[in-house]
């Protein structure tokens, strides 16, 4: 089935190793808990990569069989190899999809793609979270209605220092007062960035099924379209120019 997304889901794994929450949360990692439901997604093939694997679990086959990957990191960043985020960014470059999760705000690749601090406010208080649509008929919004609303979750606040968005799709309310710009998109070369807020991990948030709907939404949206011309390239004129004297 080669028209299938493939899919890889990446995620640090680290708070699943070292806190009891979070385990309890996640038996099995963040990762496992997106890529079954994304497996059940007809159109998919999904594997998955963790820091600690070899490589990070981006081998550069990995990489280069990679139509969408997901990221999800927070408490270690910097242990993610420089090599390994270039050959990523490079990627994305050339057309393959990323979606950057939570805590990824602050990941090497997605402030190598953003160019800026990508810094935001923040609080650990298990507040309410109403993220708005605010772009409705966009594809990563396909079935989700007027809002998607989250019982509990960490509070992330504007100021976002992230570029204006090409597209600004969910503006997020928390309890406590502030607001974030929480599902934003851009196109970096040949490639889609999304950036999806939700995602703490000491919330069931990907169980949700409206938030599970979004990432699959989203991964369909970020995959590589495939007519898209080579551009960094020396070009003849299409119409015969006028002999220059
Ligand atoms: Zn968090």
């Amino acid at each position: 089935m080669g028209d299938k997304i493939r899919v890889t889901v990446w995620n640090e794994g680290r708070h699943e190793k070292t806190n009891a929450t979070v385990k309890k949360v996640y038996p099995k990692g963040m990762h496992k808990a997106i890529a079954d439901y994304l497996k059940t997604q007809p159109d998919m093939t999904v594997r998955t990569a963790t820091l600690d694997d070899p490589d990070h679990g981006l081998t550069d086959k990995v990489i280069h069989t990679t139509d969408v990957l997901l990221w999800w990191g927070h408490m270690a960043h910097h242990e993610v190899r420089d090599d390994i985020v270039d050959k990523v960014h490079q990627r994305v470059l050339d057309g393959m999809g990323i979606i950057c999760l939570h805590s990824a705000h602050f990941s090497k690749i997605f402030r190598k793609l953003m160019g800026s601090g990508c810094g935001l406010k923040w609080r650990e208080a298990g507040e309410k979270e109403r993220l708005w649509v605010v772009r409705p008929g966009h594809p990563i919004v396909e079935g989700i209605g007027e809002y998607i609303e989250l019982p509990h979750t960490e509070m992330y606040g504007e100021i976002f220092d992230i570029p204006q968005p090409d597209e600004l799709i969910f503006i997020s309310w928390f309890q406590g007062g502030e607001v974030f710009r929480s599902g934003c998109c851009w196109q970096r070369g040949a490639g889609k960035v999304f950036y999806f807020r939700p995602g703490h991990e000491t919330f069931p948030i990907y169980y949700d099924e409206k938030i599970r709907m979004v990432l699959a939404n989203a991964v369909r949206w970020a995959k590589p379209v495939k007519s898209f011309a080579p551009y960094t390239t020396h070009y003849q004129p299409l119409e015969p120019l006028p002999a220059s004297e």
